[in-house]
């Protein structure tokens, strides 16, 4: 069997378009969260991520914030127009589906959690010190998160050494350690490749396989200004950061 892993979509349909039209086929859905956020289309990403087979989804910390943005007064003037934009091109039916998600699943023996199992919604694990206090928080082999919207493996060996993997386009890794495992972004690459990333992983074989896919900048940049979100998000996407 073949599962599609994603994260952080970030409310880009076409990115999110052009990773399911370049995946092949695929039996399972893995999110692992931020679903909106940032970009142009949050009503569509979330339906066309529901209309997927066997969807897992998870909660991130925008799908969080959308939630709670008027109930709080946590985010900043900038920060909280942003996600009432967000939240008024959502239907009810789309927000009722973000706020069933769970912050933190086990599926097939992997521990799901958008930023760390310590801290399910919020930590980053984008170093190794991080990531090896992470490892004490799961049980089982391995451990998929998104969030930092960077491809990453870190493994640990059984004497509890960290190492991380920076995987490209067309690896594929079998893991024989412990291991934290993100798939990169999406909606939003910040490793200063601006196409969207997913994962393949071959439940038969255990393998995971890194892919990347270019797809339409330009049209979400188009997007972006229409709906008047601030074109510091579009150039972003064209950089890649
Ligand atoms: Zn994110």
């Amino acid at each position: 069997m073949r599962v599609l892993i994603i994260s952080d979509i970030h409310s880009n349909l076409t990115a999110f378009e052009a990773v399911l039209a370049h995946a092949g086929d695929f039996e399972r859905v893995i999110c692992l969260g931020d679903v909106v956020g940032y970009g142009p289309d949050p009503e569509e990403c979330v339906q066309l991520l529901r209309s997927l087979p066997d969807l897992t989804c998870i909660m991130g910390n925008h799908d969080a914030a959308v939630l709670n943005v008027i109930s709080t007064g946590y985010f900043n003037p900038e920060a909280r127009k942003a996600l009432l934009q967000q939240k008024d091109l959502l239907s009810q039916d789309s927000i009722n589906f973000l706020r069933g998600l769970p912050d933190i699943l086990i599926l097939n023996e992997l521990t799901l959690a958008h930023g760390s199992p310590r801290d399910p919604i919020w930590e980053y694990i984008d170093q190794g010190r991080i990531a090896w206090a992470a490892f004490e928080y799961f049980d089982g082999q391995g451990c998929l998160v998104g969030h930092t919207h960077t491809p990453a493996i870190f493994t640990e060996s059984a004497d509890f050494k960290v190492r991380l993997l920076k995987p490209n386009s067309g690896d594929r890794w079998i893991p024989c350690e412990r291991f934290i495992l993100n798939p990169g972004a999406v909606g939003q690459p910040r490793d200063r490749d601006p196409r969207a990333a997913y994962v393949i992983w071959d439940l038969e074989e255990n393998s995971f396989l890194f892919k990347r896919v270019a797809y339409d900048v330009s049209s979400v940049a188009e997007r972006i200004e229409q709906r008047g979100i601030p074109m510091l998000q579009a150039r972003r996407l064209s950089l890649g950061r």
